[in-house]
């Protein structure tokens, strides 16, 4: 039977702990569909070298975001790892306006904020295959100093945790498997046929057929 194509482009929620691969699969994933863009979050972190101020984040001090927080002109912030990180209204409904699809690679606590504020947003949750797998990814980086990866990783441990609110799950096993999943996801949740994709990586039928690093953290 044929189904009405969906007309309003969606919020696309991707989180992850840091160190899953989150940045490589949405970056793979928005630059290969003209229909999806990026949410430009605001934060007070200083931008890294090759990072752009407007492009990768609007880099802002902390009194202009508390302006910002106060004025409400964010749908969802929060503080990770020192540093405030926030979406603005303009930074999801811009591209939507625009006709497209607009991904979010955001923290769990903001993942949170999204989903009691914006009923339209769907939320992916990105896993590592294991908990080894992230500290290795973590060093490999050489960007951090052991107590900034011990304390990732802590916070990498609280993060998994929050997976009961997300409606798909994808293991970053093989990265072009997740890249193919979570484009997967776009495109059902695009068409408003999500039968398939929640099928396949729906967060009960995904967590059944193997839960990488989540099947490590304790039970309670
Ligand atoms: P990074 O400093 O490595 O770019 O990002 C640190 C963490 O903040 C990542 O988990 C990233 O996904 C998250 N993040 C980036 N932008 C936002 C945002 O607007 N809101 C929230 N809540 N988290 C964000």
């Amino acid at each position: 039977m044929a189904t009405s194509a969906r007309v309003v482009p969606v919020p696309i929620v991707v989180s992850a702990p840091s160190g899953t691969g989150k940045t490589t699969v949405c970056r793979a994933v928005v630059g290969a569909d003209p229909k999806l863009e990026f949410s430009i979050s605001h934060t007070t972190r200083t931008a890294r070298p090759g990072e752009r101020d407007g492009v990768d984040y609007h880099f802002v001090d902390e009194e202009a975001f508390l302006a910002l927080v106060k004025d409400e002109r964010f749908v969802e912030h929060a503080e990770y790892n020192g540093k405030l990180y926030g979406t603005s209204h303009e930074a999801i409904d811009g591209p939507i306006a625009r006709g497209c699809d607009v991904l979010l690679e955001i923290e769990v606590q903001g993942a949170a904020q999204i989903r009691e504020r914006r009923e339209d947003a769907r939320f992916v949750f990105l896993v590592p295959p294991s908990l080894a797998a992230l500290e290795a990814r973590l060093r490999g980086r050489g960007t951090d100093a052991s107590e900034v990866i011990a304390k990732r990783l802590a916070i990498a441990g609280n993060e998994l945790s929050a997976v009961s609110g997300f409606d798909y799950v994808v293991i970053n096993d093989h990265l072009e498997d997740a890249i193919a999943a979570v484009r997967e996801i776009v495109a059902a949740e695009r068409s408003g046929q999500r039968g398939d994709a929640v099928a396949r990586h729906g967060r009960e039928t995904a967590l059944a057929r193997g839960a990488g690093a989540l099947a490590e953290l304790p039970s309670d």
